[in-house]
């Protein structure tokens, strides 16, 4: 089975490419989805989030309190890390369990910060997807309706494009061209390599 990693920055179109690939029999796996749910069913996690930042970070239902746990790392990188350092893992044990119920010779996981979170350690390929940042801001804001201050600043948390694309094997431009036969080539040119 070939793992392939999908990024690139907010409002590049990444979900919208990797909604292609599912189209074409890829299975996908959404890391910021999966985080979300590793918040909630992940036992390990929940308990390690517990001694490291206190019990009061969940309700009597153990649900989380997503307010108190963000003002625990809000500007503050050293906590930032050693909560990224926790779910990080949890996301990479849940790809994992994922995968084994994946029949597919192909599977896709889908990340914002693949190469920033260490998920790539993982894939076997990566998908670079890229739009200028203009056009990004512009389908975030339609999109969100966040301000481009808002737009810009999480931006500055991911790694610059350049950067990403020299880390991987192919790339999907969307900005404006058409997309499918980018993604129908890059497919096949994966499943050779899976049939080989
Ligand atoms: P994020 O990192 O914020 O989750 P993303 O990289 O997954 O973003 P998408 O959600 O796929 O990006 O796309 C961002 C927005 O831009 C969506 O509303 C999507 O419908 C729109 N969009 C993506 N690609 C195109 C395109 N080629 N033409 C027009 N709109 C597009």
């Amino acid at each position: 089975m070939i793992t392939l990693g999908l990024t690139g920055g907010i409002g590049s179109g990444k979900t919208t490419v990797a909604a292609v690939f599912q189209s074409l029999g890829v299975p996908v796996f959404n890391s910021d989805e999966e985080a979300k749910a590793c918040y909630i069913d992940d036992s390990e996690l929940k308990l390690a989030l517990e001694q490291h930042f206190g019990h009061e970070i969940f309700n009597e239902h153990g649900e989380l309190h997503k307010e108190i746990l963000a003002s625990r790392v809000f500007g503050n990188e050293a906590q930032l890390r050693i909560l990224n350092n926790l779910v990080h893992p949890a996301v990479a044990r849940r790809f994992n369990a994922w995968k084994l119920n994946q029949k597919s010779p192909i599977v896709m996981k889908e990340a914002a910060i693949l190469f920033e979170s260490g998920a790539n350690n993982q894939t076997d390929y990566n998908i670079l997807v890229s739009a200028p940042v203009e056009m990004r801001i512009e389908r975030i804001v339609k999109r969100n309706g966040w301000s481009k201050e808002e737009i810009l600043k999480r931006m500055s948390w991911q790694w610059p494009e350049e950067k990403i694309r020299s880390l991987c094997d192919y790339e999907i431009v969307n900005d404006g061209r058409l997309i499918l036969p980018q993604i129908v080539k890059v497919h096949e040119d994966i499943l050779r390599s899976a049939n080989s």
